[in-house]
């Protein structure tokens, strides 16, 4: 029989080592997912299976994935979520308290996050019970690195795990990635390595300052044979309730008026339409003016900074910029003012918002 590279650390009753990666869309979480099963099947003789769920697959939006290993003389026959994981990733900080990543962690989780903050800051945001946190700045790792948040969390989790050669993980990024986007791969390589060599560890015991949070599926009331046509939006971080914070992937565009050329290619790039362009007059001819970014829509691609010819884009982390000084209302909404049933797992807005006009 086949023996496997590496010893697993520890395995639960079925003899697995599970891995959930928590994330929101655009940050690389799902093909993250993908190389850590490649990595366990063919660089490290294990078993191993991986899955993810992302419902609609748009940028912004919760992200799981889900990574089992096993001994080789182990088969994996389950396909259901990872519901105690030994190694969780949390790829965005701002997760926590929007939906539950934090359940099923307890004294033998190890859990990768991404921040800027010190352990025991972000233990009392994440309310951990237990277990061993780990902190990475990825997001700003990754700028200096320019590659993917993804790239950093890899890994800050092969450091962190104890077991995971990064030098196998290096291995199949070039097999994989490499040829895919041979441009991109010696950033891609620098952002592994700056992510194992940047990681601040803390260990917490059950101390009785936050409860265990038993692993249950959200349910919603809003389904295929019910939600209001139009759709829904049930998340917190996002558009309808007007908070900033969790639906984008923790970059910003920043917007520099006086060096705009009033171009629009950041409007024709932007999948989101958050350029506000009104009438107006350039060099003394009629032109669309760009007013700036509503940053209402924005999820920080930065697909507009690399399409924007001068430097009146640049690339910004959200948690340092002004971002009330940049933003404007956008043009096409008839109302600033939206109306909430409620806001919360199962909230929607009245679509009436949007076809009144008075308040205009
Ligand atoms: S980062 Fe730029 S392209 Fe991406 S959503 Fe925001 S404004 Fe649009
Ligand atoms: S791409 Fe740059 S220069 Fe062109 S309109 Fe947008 S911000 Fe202005």
């Amino acid at each position: 029989m086949e023996t496997a590279k590496v010893k697993l650390p520890i395995t639960n009753e079925h003899g697995f080592y599970e891995i959930r990666l928590e994330s929101i869309g655009g940050l690389g979480a799902n093909l993250s997912g993908k190389i850590l099963g490649e990595l366990g099947a063919i660089y490290l003789g294990l078993n191993s299976s991986s899955f993810a769920s992302y419902g609609s697959e748009k940028r912004g939006t919760p992200v799981k994935a889900f990574v089992r290993w096993a001994d080789p003389s182990q088969e994996i026959r389950i396909n259901s979520p990872v519901e105690t994981p030994h190694l969780l990733g949390l790829f965005h900080e701002r997760l926590a308290g929007k939906i539950p990543v934090m359940q099923g962690v307890g004294p033998d989780t190890i859990v990768v996050v991404n921040t800027d903050e010190d352990p025991d800051v972000i233990r009392d945001r994440l309310k951990m019970h237990a277990g061993t946190l780990v902190c990475v700045d990825a997001l700003r790792l990754a700028i200096e690195a320019k590659t993917r948040v993804n790239m950093i969390m890899l890994g800050a989790m092969a450091k962190a795990s104890g077991f995971i050669p990064v030098e196998d993980l290096k291995e199949l990024v070039k097999d994989t990635l490499g040829k895919k986007y041979p441009a991109a791969l010696q950033a891609n390589l620098e952002g592994i390595d700056k992510g194992y060599n940047n990681i601040v560890v803390k260990k917490y015991e059950d101390d009785g300052k936050y409860p265990y949070q038993e692993y249950s599926e959200v349910k919603r009331e809003w389904g295929y044979d019910n939600a209001p046509i139009g759709g829904i939006n049930p998340h917190y971080g996002s558009t309808i309730n007007n908070d900033l914070s969790g639906s984008r992937e923790g970059y910003i565009p920043v917007f520099k008026k006086e060096a705009c050329i009033n171009c629009g290619m950041c409007d024709s790039t932007c999948p989101d339409m958050v350029y506000q362009f009104v009438p107006g007059e350039y060099k003394g001819k009629p032109s669309m003016i760009n007013l700036g970014p509503d940053y209402h829509h924005c999820k920080g691609c930065l697909r507009c900074v690399e399409a924007c010819p001068t430097d009146a884009l640049t690339a910004g982390l959200e948690r340092e910029v002004d971002i009330w000084k940049n933003h404007v209302r956008n043009q096409e909404l008839l109302v600033d003012k939206m109306e909430f049933e409620d806001v919360g797992p199962n909230s929607w807005m009245r679509s009436e918002s949007y076809t009144t006009n008075e308040l205009r």
